[in-house]
Order: C-alpha cells, then structure tokens, then sequence
C-alpha cells in the first residue's frame, strides 16, 4: 500500500449517512481528509476558509458533480474468504448438509498458501471494488493461510478482521483440529498479526459454532478473547435442525445463547451471524452482554434457513450489522445484503399480515451497512460517519456512469440514494477511500 498522504484532500458535494437513530443525513458540504481521517466538515461556503487552514492545493480540491456522493464505506460483518470460489454455486442443500457436501472440502484447500494466495487476491480486490471498506473475515482453519490473507488486505489497502477458524469435534477428519492445536495456532495467529503492526488488521477469536466445537475450545477461546480484549466471531441460530443439535450437545444450556454466554464467548466485541430463530429470552441476554448479531439475508434465503426478523432484534436492543455471508450467501457485495435486508423484511410483513409492522427503508439498509455494522464492531468512534474525527473510510459514487442507474434530470437527492441502494453495481462505486488512501479508482 502507498504511504499515508500527508497532503489535505477537500470533497465538495453531497455527503449522505446514517445517524445512530437510522435516519439518513443528505447535505451538501465540504469535508477535508488529512492522513487517514476526516479532519474537518462545513458549509460549501466555508470552501475558502478551509483552504486557506489546511493549506489544500488546488488539485486536492474534488468538486462533485450533481450524479455523485459521498457515503461511508460500507462494512462486511460476515464473510468467509475460503468460500469465495464457491460463490454463486452449491446453494442446493440446507446449512448442515452444505457444510459437509461443499464447504469444508472448499476450506481443506487452503492448506495450500498458492491456492490462498489466488483466492484472496481475487476475494479482496471484489469486495474492495463493491465498496466493502471493513470486511470481518472466516479464513479457515490454517494458520498460515489466514497470514495471507491478512497480508493482502493490508497491501490492497482494506480495513480488516481476521479470523482463524476453530473446530475440534464434528468435523470430517480431513478437516478438524485437536482442541491444543486450535488454541495454540490461534494464539500464534494472535502474535503474528500483532507483529505485523498494521492500522488495517486486527485478529478475531473464531469458534467456527457450538456444534464444531468442544466446551474446552470454546472456553478457552473466551479466555483468550478476554485477555486481550479482541473481536468474537461466531454462527448463532441459523437454521432448526443447528438449533436442535445444539440442544443435543449441549443438554446443560437451555439455549444455544447460553452456550456461548457460559463459555465467556458472548461479549460487547461479539459478532453473531445470522441469529434467525432467536428466542425473547436470548434476545435479552445478547442484550445484556452487549452482543449484537450480523444480518446475512441473502445467505438465509439462499440456504433456505429462515427469515430474519431485523425489525425484531432492532426493537429488542440487540445491535444488528450486515453480512454477506458468502458463499453462504451467492454474492460478495454489500449493495445486494442491503437489497435482501430490504426484500427479507417485506417478506416478514407480507407473513405477519399487521398494518402497523414497518419494513426496512433504503435509509435502513444503508444504517446496518454503515452504522450498524459500525456498532456491532463496537467501533462507533472511529467507523460508519463523515464526521471530523472519523476514519477516512469512504465511497464516491457516481449515478451517471451507465443508463439503467443515470438521472433523468427530475429525481431529488433522496432519489439519487435510493436508486443506488436497489440499482447500483460496482461500476457506480468510482472511488473508494480506506484511512485516506484511494484503494479503488
Ligand atoms: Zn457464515
């Protein structure tokens, strides 16, 4: 990646986000980025006192034009890189016989650092180009391929977590770990990003889910997580026939939350994906730790899992982000979660037949894939706003770069947004800014 630019970058244009309220801000300003943040923000007729502060050459200056904006990047909180190659394929079969049929033959090949080294590359460079400033990653279970990919966000310029999977039970042969091994590779993965000393990369602890694994791995994983304060990631409630065998393996939990509050895994830096068949009850406990869960619509309708209710986890106070969730999910890009986060919820008032229940809004969309996303990171000071103070992490779109998204002239600035949460691709997605650095133009 380039060296941070020290010179002053002033945008002047239309700046949309979201608020922590998940009402959308539209305003046409001025933001100056400097280093890898967002230093100041103003009226445009401010544009000449900003120059003359920050010294901001003339070719530093970005006008936009009427077709384009500014939005925060937006942030993956669910995506396994392993399962790139399988994007778009092998969504005939429910969760569990999928994982057995076509993921963990996928993820047993990243064994191989060659075969890492192309898929992550490949895996990177899209999601970067679709707008996914932050991703937060499943590598697989190998140590040495999850470096790689780690090295490769932080080369291509991505914000990154990254997590090496565990699994010590339940797991083909081919593809399992004993408990000491996933602890002790995990705490040298831990090491080795650390010694890395990189802005972009942080490690999370990665219980790939109860039924992978043993009550001592994932205790363990708790401790580890706990002592350095680092990110959980981890599956919840996706599908009933998981939810049955958690119940199963676990006979002294009353639910699959428990499972992973007793097991210490349930913290404020927790990130669950899915979280389809949640009870009242385990709502209120990831709640109470502070948890949140990682909204993957397309992965839920594509596995045939459930509807999730986000509606539901909003109003009960549980944090909810956005995911991917590919391969579960066929697509890399966020543009499309937000789409299915929009079209899962209808789906949920179309079954509840209630006047009063409310679907998500475009403006929704663009909260859990900015903002929402931001908290369940537990990172709302640093990521998802164009405020001074903020990482530089950001999109400039442009609605005029082919005809199906092109204005025809008569649409407000609400319109320009709207179209590109149902229409756009990432061709409309002209740059793409991580702490600063131009990473997509
Ligand atoms: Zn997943």
């Amino acid at each position: 990646m380039a060296s941070k630019n020290a010179c002053p970058l002033a945008f002047v244009g239309l700046l949309v986000e979201a608020n922590d309220d998940w009402s959308l801000s539209i305003e046409r300003c001025v933001m100056v980025v400097l280093n890898d943040k967002i230093v100041d923000r103003g009226q445009v007729s401010d544009l000449k006192i900003m120059i003359l502060k920050y010294n901001i050459q003339q070719e530093n200056i970005i006008v936009l034009t009427d077709t384009q904006f500014i939005l925060p990047g937006l942030i993956d909180t669910h995506i396994h890189a392993p399962q790139f190659p399988n994007a778009g394929l092998a969504l005939d079969l429910p969760l569990l016989d999928w994982l057995e049929k076509y993921t963990f033959p996928t993820e047993a090949k990243f064994k191989d650092t060659d075969f890492a080294n192309e898929v992550y590359n490949r895996c990177v460079r899209t999601t970067l180009s679709s707008g996914t400033t932050t991703a937060v990653y499943f590598s697989s279970i190998h140590r040495e391929s999850s470096l790689i990919l780690a090295k490769i966000c932080e080369n291509l310029g991505q914000r990154a977590f990254i997590g090496k999977v565990c699994m010590d039970r339940n797991s083909p042969e081919y593809y399992c770990e004993t408990t000491q091994d996933s602890l002790q590779e995990t705490k040298q993965f831990i090491k080795q990003i650390t010694d890395m000393k990189s802005d972009l990369i942080q490690p999370v602890i990665t219980p790939r889910f109860v039924p992978s694994c043993s009550r001592q791995l994932m205790s363990e994983l708790g401790a580890l997580a706990s002592k350095d304060n680092l990110h959980i990631q981890t599956h919840i409630s996706e599908n009933l026939k998981e939810v049955e065998w958690v119940k199963a393996l676990e006979p002294d939990c009353n639910s699959y939350t428990e499972v992973y509050e007793k097991t210490g895994l349930l913290t404020d830096k927790t990130i669950l994906a899915h979280g389809v068949h949640l009870q009242e009850k385990e709502l209120q406990t990831i709640r109470k730790c502070g948890a949140g869960v990682s909204h993957c619509p397309n992965s839920n309708f594509s596995l045939k899992s459930g509807v999730c209710d986000a509606r539901r986890l909003k109003d009960s106070g549980v944090k909810v982000g956005l995911g991917t969730d590919c391969s579960g999910g066929y697509s890399p890009s966020l543009l499309n979660a937000m789409r299915l986060a929009i079209l899962a919820s209808n789906t949920v008032k179309i079954n509840k037949n209630e006047d009063e229940y409310k679907p998500l809004t475009y403006a929704d969309a663009i909260y859990l894939a900015t903002r929402g996303s931001a908290l369940l990171l537990d990172m709302t000071d640093t990521l998802g706003s164009l405020k001074p103070g903020y990482l530089a992490d950001f999109l400039l779109v442009d609605m005029a770069v082919n005809d199906a998204t092109k204005p025809f002239g008569t649409e407000t600035s609400e319109d320009l947004v709207h179209k590109f949460v149902f229409l756009a691709d990432d061709r409309n997605i002209s740059q793409v800014y991580v702490a600063g650095q131009l990473v997509k133009k």
